[in-house]
């Protein structure tokens, strides 16, 4: 085949038997049909059965009509604009109105692929409150394209994960934030996992509580260990940001650390409604 470069070097091309070409790409189905067959698994969200395997937990459909950001978002909290929708070539992306009254904040740029809602929400809830790790990899692939499409991912020293109290980390077995870091670190050529960001205090449930209760809620629960966030770019991990206080409050410390930037990636973003 290489001998003539006008030949397509695909299978079922010339030199390959078209019976083999459509045998071969048959298995992976009837594999999957026979572990189906004993081993059934339904999507969490319509409860159709699941003929794929990447993603163990919800169909195909359900996951491509999940609440993805599409462009134009906010430069700088990365939520989608309100009411607007993409065309082609414009609008350019711009801050939105709360980011442009916001002076000097603590996290430069939040980027996330999804919305906090539907299929996203119910993905977040198994993956953190269910122990389903699992859920990692299908998430973690939505943050690599994301990553590849919309980042400058030569600027950052350090990925930085949300940390979880011990008490917390012993219950629920794994940390949601290191499992998403370590889905993407390789997408950043120069950057290392750091864990030097520590959680010294539990902390309630952000999302029981009251607007004003959750700045006080995060207050001096973190601490930076050593001196390795240094002058650093930094890109913070989380699963959801859901109000800005948590990772405001763990970029404050890193700031103080002496961290020259903190961003934050995240899975999904909680926005309300008539945002989107
Ligand atoms: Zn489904
Ligand atoms: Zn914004």
């Amino acid at each position: 085949m290489a001998a003539n470069p006008s030949e397509p070097a695909v299978p079922g091309g010339a030199g390959t038997p078209s019976w083999f070409a459509r045998a071969a790409a048959a298995w992976p189905d009837w594999a999957l049909a026979l572990k189906n067959l004993f081993l059934p698994v339904y999507c969490k969200a319509c409860g159709a059965r699941i003929l794929t395997e990447d993603n163990v937990f919800f169909c195909p459909d359900c996951w491509m009509r999940a609440p993805w950001i599409e462009p134009p978002y906010c430069t700088c909290c990365g939520r989608p604009h309100p009411g607007m929708i993409a065309l082609g070539n414009a609008p350019e992306h711009f801050p939105c109105a709360d980011c442009r009254e916001t002076k000097h904040p603590r996290v430069e740029r939040v980027f996330a692929p999804a919305v906090y809602d539907d299929v996203v929400k119910t993905a977040v809830k198994l993956f953190k409150f269910g122990g389903r790790r699992q859920l990692a990899r299908p998430m973690g692939e939505a943050l690599r394209d994301m990553v590849r499409e919309r980042m400058d991912t030569g600027l950052y020293d350090l990925v930085i994960p949300v940390p979880l109290h011990p008490v917390r980390l012993r219950q629920r077995g794994f940390n949601q934030s290191l499992l998403l870091a370590q889905e993407v670190l390789s997408e950043f050529p120069r950057a290392a996992l750091d864990s030097s960001l520590i959680r010294v205090r539990p902390t309630r449930a952000q999302s029981r509580l009251k607007p004003k209760e959750r700045a006080e809620n995060v207050r001096g629960a973190f601490a930076v260990t050593g001196d390795s966030v240094k002058k650093k770019t930094i890109l913070l991990v989380d699963d959801v940001v859901t109000t800005r206080e948590t990772v405001t409050e763990c970029a404050r410390v890193l700031r103080r650390a002496g961290a020259a930037r903190v961003d934050v990636l995240a899975f999904a973003l909680a926005v309300p409604r008539t945002r989107w």
